[in-house]
């Protein structure tokens, strides 16, 4: 007999009479008792003497079979609390295993005794795959936490139709257990969700009160989550409770008995309140029937009160009256209470005042005794709005006292910034009714931030692991081949397709459940067959879909047998996108499953044969080659396609459509595209046979399809996608028209081409275990898209523009609080989305190595093969780059005195520090140092020569310079070095650097002096991007930043002149609400040859508003407005005319390039027109575009020209009231708040520095209006690859032998 049931409930008998009767007890239970009677005494007084309880933790070691079993105090949050006791419990042990199944006999075991932390038990089980389980019938008064395999095998039982072997009270435990250790830091949330999931198939009361004990701790803090993360927790419970809902109906039945009862309220209450829709529906009608007439549509007691809380919470005054009346008048005691908690869920602002002012009334007819639960009723589920309201509208006539605490009550509610300000607003105006002071008044209403504190920090954390529970597949089955025949039906009046599949799948582990992704589509599910290898055909219990997961599960009678194959065979119709008149695919991240039923995730892949049927009108083109084309269809084209290679589900496309195509001369590379743009193919087709072939000779390893397809796609969503075979493209990233397109839309084009067949290899060939790991594929594919470029088109000085255009941007990007690290925990296809953002891209691209451990593993391995005495390890050092924000800012400060040293550390850089940050990680990385001095100027050798470790804040260099010499740390800002150069390909510039004052003047003289350029080109872009940031940062004064701008009047260079320029793009657009001290930022400098930069000198001169350029451009556009057809505006110079014209024209200029736009077929020109078009808006951007950009860039290019503080607030809450709407854009425009935010605080502090040095500085007009004629000159570098490169080819072949 267990003694804990009794440990607690006795307050009148003396502690010694009750031990006496225990003593007795546990004789009679045990005849030959192992404790002695002092020990007794104790194990009584261990649990009578001490505060709380224990937690006993299990950890088995599965080799030896053998449990150790420790104690200690359960503590909810760990305060630093003083107390000293050593806490220890006799705890007496229950426990049994998967194999002995005894959940009936709860006699203690064996004791954990008060003088043991540890025990170890040595008999328990053998067997590995056992689960062990204890506390039986939770008879013992201890918490069990467990290793996380045995928790996995606990919940493997669960998740099986075999879970009823774990009893009721005991499937309750775990959950409670698992809650509350969840909740004390002790276990891990992505276990607690993985054992809630198995309540999917649960439907027995006692588990459930449980759950929804631990569901509601969660849910009232979660709910101050955005609207659309606390969907995401709602929408994960109602999904658990389906089943259970669907079983116990919302009515009553003749056959309930009592629980039965009790467990429809608990559920209905649960399901109402979360907002299932049938639940809702059904309770209002109900309360509708009831308020029309209460006496023929009584309501069941034990339906009261979820029919009348959500039948107030959607109806009028009326509704309420009725209730109201009947709480008086009812002479039953409960029902009335019943009725008296539930007031306050009213809809109505008026009755929910009325009601609130009852509670203070003298002549209320409600009870002393229940005055309280008419508040408590509109505080648990009532609307905060009406609190707030009747605060504002009513607290003259209640008490100071009263106020402050329906004010307390209130912020405790409320879930927005719009909500808080109105409260915050009537408390500052009311200070002194409320005789606060205002350190009282904000603390009135810190339980707001508090409550937002918790649901941005602990509360995301846990709905990350609610979405990884969501959206992943199980485990126990994966695809090896698919067959699928699709029909897409083009015509007007029928836009879907048919389709059937047949899936060869493995299984792995003991199922009898197939789970696959199927979205927006219709299963026959009566076709639906299961097959093993000799054709036998498994019976199916049931069919289930799951929007939210967008699953398809079909559930066998029998199990499927572990090893063994067997085929799927699905048949559906799916629809068509209603935007697109020809049927294209886009699979990434997460739509292969709206095409057909698929193990829709990256790293299930299989091989897939696919059949097309298609009208003789069209033509079909997909990943393959055409096997054979079936014609013995009178109606249907059959198009057979060859097998392809195994690979993920997103890569596969087809394409059914009425296009052409431009072919290479060996026909195996083609441009598919409108019949009308077949000249506009030329130049892509061009260049992708030579791109394939400069991929193949850096990665050593062949293009492993016969052929390579693209299509340029109208109206196309994503920029491009990399399907294996089939790349698709917006037009504008793959047309080229010589008249009309730009030098730079020719080199988009190209670098986007090798950007997607770089991903044949990363990402195609080698895929991401899970999306998380997308900046692998985008790393390496950004990249080769510079690398393998600069191998064909030679002249474009490909490897310097790498530096400024994704060195540099992935440095600006990453510097706010609200990036991501590069390994991020992503789960729902809205998170997928945002991960595919500029830091992926960027950042990724700048690494030369990847995030996998094992892959770090095997670099490491390879490392040592080349440094066999190196103590570095890769792993160690990669590590700090790809999981941590951000990087950092290493200083130098040299000592003059001693001559000839310098200290050098580092820190994270941060474009702004706020105050409330919550981040205290101790931000450290692997820093590989270079540097030269003026003495030596060796900007060519970039092999690492000093590492700052991840373990160091700071370490001394000896021997650095002469005390006159300049020292340069970072060289070429790159990765240069390689594998075969013996030191470090992990060689990265992704950091910037600081100096001393006197380094940064002896750096300001050598540059604004003849030898200059004795600094690398790739430096002196540095200098300036690192400096100009610095200063934006406030690390360093803007003096000296622009003190280093001065010396650009010598240089004319590209490279250093777009660092520059991007840098003053952010200075010009803070001093803009400033006229007289914007006037003195014009200053432009000598003309270049260069087209880019010619386009990127009049885009400013013009900005800036140099009256010579402005008239210029003026006066091209009304040439060519007066004569369309005759006039030529040439495409480099076209951006900076129309949008200086449009900005200093009005409707005529607008009116003439919206028809341009319209008439334009040339993809390019049709973004060039609609940028320029923004150029006349400002702030009207998204409403004239509607729908034509993307939202996220949209926002970031108005953040970046906020100047006010009104601004700032209107972009605040234009993304607030749009937060559902943004969807996949919600990250991007927080980011762009930060900025903003950011930028606004720079211009407060430092404008005073700033209008100063421009004043210094006399502006000098430079000669524009010659530079609209173009030259035909270009600078000519001829480029060296890095032979870096060469260690990414070896990767490729590592992965290669290493599927
Ligand atoms: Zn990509």
């Amino acid at each position: 007999m267990p003694i804990m049931r009794w440990s607690s409930g006795n307050d009148t008998a003396e502690a010694n009479d009750l031990f006496k009767a225990l003593e007795e007890q546990y004789k009679e239970d045990f005849t030959n008792p192992e404790l002695s009677d002092e020990e007794l005494q104790d194990v009584f007084e261990s649990w009578t003497l001490q505060m709380g309880y224990p937690v006993i933790t299990v950890t088995r070691d599965y080799t030896l079979g053998t449990v150790n079993v420790n104690q200690e105090r359960f503590l909810l949050t760990n305060s630093s609390s003083t107390d000293d006791h050593d806490y220890k419990w006799w705890v007496p042990l229950t426990f049994t295993t998967k194999t002995e199944k005894d959940f009936t006999n709860t006699a203690t075991k064996e004791w954990l005794k008060r003088t043991e932390e540890n025990k170890q038990l040595t008999t328990l089980t053998t067997v590995t795959s056992d689960w062990v389980l204890f506390n039986i019938q939770q008879t013992g008064f201890y918490r069990v936490n467990y290793d996380t395999t045995n928790w996995k095998l606990l919940i493997s039982q669960l998740n099986s139709d075999q879970y009823e072997v774990i009893p009721p009270v005991n499937r309750a435990q775990l959950l409670d257990d698992a809650f509350n250790l969840a909740r004390a830091g002790l276990l891990d949330y992505s276990i607690l969700f993985s054992l809630t999931d198995y309540l999917a198939r649960e439907t027995d009361y006692i588990p459930w009160y449980a759950a929804f004990n631990g569901f509601s701790f969660l849910n009232t803090r979660l709910n101050k989550a955005t609207d659309s993360e606390y969907s995401v927790f709602k929408n994960y419970v109602l999904s658990l409770l389906e089943k259970a809902y669907a079983t116990l109906g919302f009515e009553e039945k003749t056959t309930d008995g009592h629980v039965d009862r009790l467990n429809r309220n608990l559920i209905l209450t649960w399901a109402c309140r979360l907002g299932h829709a049938d639940c809702i529906q059904k309770a209002t009608q109900h309360f509708n029937a009831f308020v029309s007439d209460q006496n023929a549509n009584k309501v069941a007691p034990d339906l009261q009160s979820v029919v009348y809380c959500n039948g107030l919470g959607n109806s009028d005054g009326a509704g309420f009256d009725v209730l109201w009346e009947k709480a008086q008048s009812t002479d039953v005691s409960t029902e009335q209470v019943l009725i008296l908690g539930i007031l306050g869920c009213t809809a109505h602002e008026d009755s929910a005042h009325k009601y609130i002012n009852q509670s203070y009334s003298e002549e209320t007819p409600i009870r002393q005794q229940d005055i309280s639960l008419v508040l408590s009723s509109v505080t648990s589920y009532g609307n905060v709005d009406f609190l707030t309201s009747y605060i504002q509208k009513h607290y003259q006539d209640r008490s100071p006292s009263q106020v402050r605490s329906l004010i307390s009550s209130a912020a405790n509610l409320l879930r927005s910034e719009d909500q808080f300000s109105k409260l915050e607003d009537f408390v500052q105006s009311n200070k002194v009714y409320l005789d606060v002071t205002d350190e009282q008044a904000t603390s009135l209403l810190s339980s707001y931030h508090s409550n937002k504190a918790w649901a941005t920090t602990t509360g995301s954390t846990i709905l990350t692991q609610v979405k990884q529970q969501i959206y992943r597949l199980p485990t126990t089955i994966s695809p090896a081949n698919y067959v699928i025949r699709l029909t897409p039906h083009l015509e007007e009046d029928r836009f879907n397709f048919d389709g059937e599949v047949t899936i060869t799948i493995n299984v792995a582990e003991y199922t009898n459940q197939i789970v696959l992704h199927a979205s927006d589509m219709v299963v026959d599910t009566a076709a639906t067959q299961v097959t093993n290898n000799d054709g036998t055909v498994q019976t199916i219990s049931s069919h289930e879909r799951n929007e939210l997961r967008e699953t398809y599960t079909i559930t066998l009678v029998d199990s499927l047998v572990v090893d063994q194959q067997y085929n799927v065979y699905i048949k559906f119709l799916g629809n068509l996108r209603d935007d697109m008149w020809l049927a294209s695919t886009q699979f990434e991240s997460t739509y292969a499953r709206r095409a057909f039923p698929c193990f829709d995730e990256p790293s299930l892949k299989a091989t897939f044969q696919i059949n097309i049927g298609r009208s003789s009108t069209y033509t079909s083109v997909s990943n393959m080659k055409i096997e054979r084309t079936d014609t013995s269809d009178p109606n249907l084209v059959w198009d057979i396609y060859q097998t392809t290679p195994v690979m993920s589900t997103y890569l596969l496309a087809f394409l059914v459509s009425d296009f052409e195509k431009t072919e290479n001369d060996a026909q195996d590379t083609s441009v598919w595209h409108r019949a009308d743009a077949a000249s506009q193919a030329s130049y892509s087709i061009g260049v992708s046979r030579p791109l394939i072939d400069a991929m193949v000779t850096f990665t050593g390893v062949t293009f492993e399809l016969e052929k390579m397809d693209q299509a340029a796609i109208p109206d196309f969503s994503a920029g491009a996608m990399e399907n294996w075979g089939l790349v698709t493209y917006r037009e504008r990233l793959i047309l080229f028209d010589e008249t009309v397109s730009t030098s730079a839309d020719k080199q988009g084009i190209a670098t986007t081409i090798a950007h997607e067949f770089a991903h044949q290899w990363f990402g195609n060939l080698v895929s991401p275990r899970w999306w998380s790991y997308a900046w692998l594929n985008e790393g390496f594919a950004t990249y080769f898209e510079w690398f393998i470029t600069a191998e064909v088109e030679k002249d474009w000085r490909i490897e310097d523009q790498f530096v400024i255009k994704e060195v540099q941007v992935a440095l600006a990007a990453d510097c706010l609080e609200s990036s991501h690290p590069m390994t991020n925990l992503v789960n729902s296809p809205a998170d997928i989305s945002s991960i595919f953002d500029s830091i992926s891209y960027a950042k990724g691209g700048h690494h030369n190595t990847a995030e996998a451990s094992d892959l770090f593993t095997a670099l490491h391995t390879t490392f040592l093969t080349v440094n066999p005495s190196s103590e570095i390890s890769v792993i160690d050092v990669m590590n700090t780059w790809t999981t941590q924000m951000g990087y950092p800012v290493i200083t130098v400060n040299r000592n003059y005195d001693t001559g000839r040293t310098a200290k050098v550390k580092q820190e994270r850089f941060l474009l702004t520090t706020s105050a409330d940050s919550s981040d205290d990680h101790d931000y450290k990385w692997w820093i590989p140092l270079t540097f030269t001095t003026n003495a030596s100027k060796d900007f060519t050798t970039t092999q690492t020569q000093i590492w700052l470790k991840a373990s160091e804040n700071e370490i001394d260099l000896t021997d650095i310079a002469a005390n006159d010499d300049w020292v340069i740390f970072n060289k070429q800002q790159i990765v240069t070095s390689s594998l075969i150069s013996t030191c470090c390909y992990l060689s990265t510039g992704f950091y910037r650097v600081n100096y001393d004052d006197t380094n940064w003047n002896l750096i300001i003289s050598h540059l604004n002096s003849d030898q200059f350029t004795d600094i690398h080109v790739l430096n002196r872009a540095q200098l300036l991007d690192d400096s100009l940031n610095l200063a934006r940062a406030g690390i360093l004064d803007y003096q000296t930043a622009l003190n280093i701008t001065k010396y650009l009047s010598r240089e004319d260079d590209y490279i250093p002149w777009y660092s520059a320029f991007t840098a003053f793009s952010f200075l010009d657009a803070r001093l803009i609400g400033v006229e007289e001290e914007y006037q003195l930022f014009k200053k432009t400098n000598e003309p270049h040859t260069d087209k880019l930069l010619r386009n990127l000198v009049l885009t400013w001169a013009c900005n800036l508003g140099l009256e010579s350029c402005v008239s210029a451009a003026k006066e091209k556009l009304a040439q060519k407005i007066a004569s369309p057809s005759n006039v030529t505006i040439p495409a480099d110079v076209s951006s900076v005319v129309y949008c200086t014209a449009l900005r200093e024209g009005g409707e005529e200029e607008w009116t003439f390039l919206k028809a341009q736009y319209d008439s334009s077929n040339v993809g390019t020109e049709q973004v060039l027109l609609l940028t320029a078009l923004g150029c006349s808006t400002g702030t009207q951007i998204i409403t004239n575009y509607g729908g034509l950009g993307t939202i996220g860039s949209i926002l970031k290019g108005i953040a970046a020209r906020i100047s006010t503080q009104e601004q700032l607030i209107k972009l605040q809450s234009f993304v607030a009231e749009n937060e559902a709407a943004l969807g996949d854009a919600v990250t991007a425009s927080k980011q762009a708040i930060e900025t903003a935010q950011a930028n606004l605080d720079l211009v407060a502090s430092n404008r005073a520095a700033l209008v100063t040095w421009l004043r210094e500085q006399s502006p000098a007009a430079p000669e524009v209006t010659t530079l609209f004629t173009p030259t035909t000159t270009q600078g000519a570098t001829c480029i060296t690859i890095s032979t870096t490169l060469i260690v990414l080819a070896s990767l490729v072949a590592y992965w290669r032998g290493n599927p």
